[in-house]
């Protein structure tokens, strides 16, 4: 069980980020089938790549429900290529597709408005849904309250002297949704931080950390829970991406430099 400074430090981290980067907005998609296409394309590859994957699909005018059930296998493996494991991924979008068929009659509002913890269950019990797809899943297509713990968030932890890297994804999980439930839960008793909140939203122009261009889905209304969640993930990923290397990391640059524990900086 974490002490109460875990959850401070977390919330501190994500002021850090917020103030020097403001909204991040994601996920970049115009639909919640193209989220959930996203996050199965998304495993062990750039999203550069998987930005090329779904331009094709789009394209052949396929990225939708009807069209992926309707594609036959191979084309769905062309269309794809470029993500990579694209037979696997291929075949795991259409057992996804049988599996909203079979159990919500092909409705993701059927099935995306099921309980957090049953929804969380049935989809990890698909093939190729660990945590991170399934939570990304529920979070950036269903807008349902989880956070998403990523490699990124696993090595930040760790080398911040938080959790070790190879902690449980439930512990981690747990860890930032209690964090940032309380903050939200502050920001509402508090006025004057709601204030700051929505200045600094206002003034975060979304071109720094990894934050994406306007979308339907980035920019979804949502509640102030499932924002924080949505917001610290994409924070993460842009402390990942351009500070928190494997290798090397560029804590001098990078907005949490300071909070690192005794100033230390990871080899
Ligand atoms: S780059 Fe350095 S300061 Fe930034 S999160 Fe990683 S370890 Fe911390």
């Amino acid at each position: 069980m974490s002490s109460p400074s875990q959850d401070e430090q977390l919330i501190t981290y994500y002021q850090a980020l917020f103030r020097a980067w403001g909204r991040q907005r994601w996920w970049p998609a115009r639909t919640r089938f193209e989220v959930i296409v996203g996050a199965y394309l998304t495993q062990n590859t750039s999203w550069t790549n998987v930005g090329i994957a779904l331009r094709s699909l789009r394209a052949a005018g396929v990225l939708n429900l009807k069209g992926i059930r309707n594609l036959a296998l191979p084309q769905l493996e062309s269309l794809i290529r470029s993500s990579g494991y694209f037979r696997q991924k291929a075949r795991r979008l259409k057992l996804f597709v049988a599996f909203l068929d079979t159990y919500y009659g092909g409705s993701l509002n059927r099935m995306l408005a099921q309980p957090t913890e049953k929804l969380r269950e049935q989809l990890l019990g698909l093939n190729g849904v660990g945590p991170e797809t399934a939570d990304s899943i529920l979070l950036y297509a269903g807008q349902h309250p989880v956070f998403v713990v990523d490699a990124y968030t696993r090595r930040i932890v760790d080398r911040h002297g938080i959790l070790p890297a190879t902690a449980p994804y439930e512990e981690i999980r747990q860890l930032f949704q209690r964090a940032l439930a309380a903050d939200v839960q502050r920001a509402s008793a508090a006025p004057a931080v709601a204030d700051l909140r929505t200045r600094n939203q206002k003034l975060g122009n979304g071109s720094a950390g990894a934050a994406h261009r306007p979308s339907a889905m980035g920019t979804a209304k949502r509640s102030a829970l499932v924002q924080i969640y949505n917001e610290m993930h994409g924070l993460i990923v842009g402390v990942g991406k351009s500070y928190c290397l494997k290798s090397k990391p560029r804590c001098e640059d990078c907005p949490l430099q300071s909070f690192l524990p005794q100033a230390s900086t990871p080899g």
